[in-house]
């Protein structure tokens, strides 16, 4: 069906960018860059590193807009791309800016800088075009959970939980494609930017990554999402968006408890496990939204002690 009208745009927005440049003394530019965001009012993470910057924020538009071209009046960060979200509230709680080693966490044994070396940059079609072909390699380029939730068909299935443990991955598991075409891709576009690298200097001979990661790709007016199935993990309140626009949009993921289609992420309510897994509406009162009948029982136990609030709430309001 043809949309008559466009959608009412929402008061909130959501930034994801990142930059590999260097920042002479990245402690002094951390503390100021914390007193410009909280004199902002924008809400989010960023961290800084000498290597460069990388944050995801959200704030009103104005805000966001503020945000944007302060940071682009520095001549460091004046060709900084950033993906813009649309959002109904602030999408964190508090602002982070930290400052630490790197702006992800890899620990490569040596350090690699994408300026130098790096894997091709493919454009949403591009990257559609490789992967409908049969001589390409898909590699993920992030986490487990993230891949649980949506990943483009085809693609391997990382077997990490976080960056640090990609290196020996790729090692143990990857090596009979040093010859193969390979192409990664994560949520943003930053991951990729020194696991292609990693890859160069692994022996990989044909190496490239989408550039501006799943998010742009789910932008991208002439490929609109297709063959990404599920949705995309984001590191916000929101935790996942959709990327495919198209009637292919599926449930990939299914809830823990009862195996129907779910794409529903919830923390444990047991707080000293905290493990993120996939719980259907139905199952949340039974299971009381825990990862195991232990979590459930767990005199902790989250989910109990908001249901109790509750009644406690309702009990008062009768009075
Ligand atoms: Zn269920
Ligand atoms: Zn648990």
């Amino acid at each position: 069906m043809q949309q008559t009208h466009r959608e009412k745009e929402k008061p909130y927005r959501v930034l994801l960018y990142y930059k590999y440049v260097h920042i002479e003394n990245p402690e002094e530019f951390t503390a100021e860059h914390l007193v410009f965001c909280k004199e902002l009012g924008v809400k989010g993470r960023i961290i800084i590193a000498e290597e460069g910057i990388n944050g995801t924020l959200s704030g009103t538009k104005e805000q966001t807009d503020a945000y944007m071209a302060e940071l682009r009046k520095d001549p460091r960060f004046t060709d900084i791309f950033f993906k813009i979200d649309e959002a109904d509230k602030h999408t964190f709680k508090k602002i982070f800016v930290r400052h630490k080693k790197e702006i992800v966490t890899w620990r490569f044994d040596e350090d690699i800088d994408p300026n130098e070396t790096t894997g091709k940059y493919l454009s949403p079609k591009e990257f559609y075009e490789h992967l409908q072909r049969d001589d390409v390699i898909v590699i993920d380029g992030r986490n487990d959970y993230e891949y649980e939730l949506g990943h483009f068909r085809g693609a391997i299935r990382p077997g990490v939980k976080t960056s640090r443990e990609f290196p020996e991955w790729i090692r143990e598991n990857l090596g009979q494609y040093k010859d193969k075409k390979v192409i990664t891709y994560c949520t943003g576009g930053i991951r990729c930017e020194k696991l292609s690298g990693f890859l160069i200097k692994e022996g990989f001979r044909d190496v490239a990554q989408l550039h501006g990661g799943i998010v742009t790709y789910g932008k991208d007016p002439e490929v609109q999402g297709r063959l990404f199935d599920g949705k995309c993990y984001v590191f916000d309140e929101r935790i996942s968006v959709p990327i495919n626009r198209t009637e292919e949009d599926v449930i990939i993921s299914t809830c823990k408890h009862c195996g129907t289609p779910s794409d529903r992420y919830v923390n444990c309510a047991n707080p000293w496990c905290n493990v993120q897994h996939f719980c259907c509406e139905a199952c949340e009162d039974e299971h009381k939204r825990s990862c195991s009948p232990e979590c459930a029982e767990h005199k902790d136990n989250r989910y109990v002690k908001e249901q109790l609030a509750k009644q406690e709430a309702k009990a008062a309001a009768v009075k």
